[in-house]
């Protein structure tokens, strides 16, 4: 299982709709890859940024604040590959 393929899983991961084989390889592989691990709570972080920042979407700089932070995993993640 490679970088690419957990970064695929991520949102399933995150929804609970892996299979159970597939959370074991899931969760071997952020047992040693500090690099997933780090991805995955910046996963975490930006849905729970995305919701917050809905709620207070008339401050003009928390509604901007959530595609900041998502291009930033997207650039992080082009840095990898
Ligand atoms: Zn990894």
């Amino acid at each position: 299982v490679t970088c690419q393929d957990i970064a695929d899983f991520l949102g399933s991961y995150h929804d609970g709709t892996l299979s159970e084989a597939q959370r074991a390889v899931f969760e071997e592989h952020l047992g040693v890859c500090p690099d997933c691990i780090a991805y995955l709570h910046s996963y975490e972080m930006t849905i729970k940024l995305s919701k917050t920042a809905g709620a207070k979407a008339y401050h003009p700089q928390c509604a901007n604040a959530p595609e900041d932070l998502i291009r930033a995993i997207i650039d992080a993640r082009k840095r990898s590959t």
